[in-house]
C-alpha cells in the first residue's frame, strides 16, 4: 500500500499572540495559542492595565493642560 493523503486535513490556526501557524490540536492545552508562553503573554496583556493606558490619552494630563492657563 502506498501512502495516501488523509481526507481530513489537520486544522491549522494562527496563534493570536505570535502569529505563527500551528496545528490546532485538542492535545494542546494552550490552544488557540501555539505554546504556554504565548498564552501567558496574551492573558498577561489583557489582565494588566497597560492596554487601557495605551489606548486612552492621559485624561489628567489633558485637564491639567486646560486648567494650567491662568487667564487668557
Ligand atoms: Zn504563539
Amino acid at each position: 500500500m502506498s501512502q495516501t493523503e488523509s481526507p481530513r486535513k489537520p486544522l491549522e490556526v494562527r496563534c493570536p499572540s505570535c502569529g505563527e501557524m500551528h496545528l490546532y490540536s485538542t492535545d494542546n492545552p494552550y490552544r488557540p495559542f501555539c505554546s504556554k508562553g504565548c498564552k501567558a503573554i496574551d492573558l498577561g496583556a489583557w489582565a494588566s492595565e497597560e492596554y487601557r493606558f495605551e489606548a486612552k490619552p492621559n485624561r489628567d494630563e489633558l485637564l491639567e493642560d486646560l486648567t494650567d492657563d491662568p487667564g487668557h
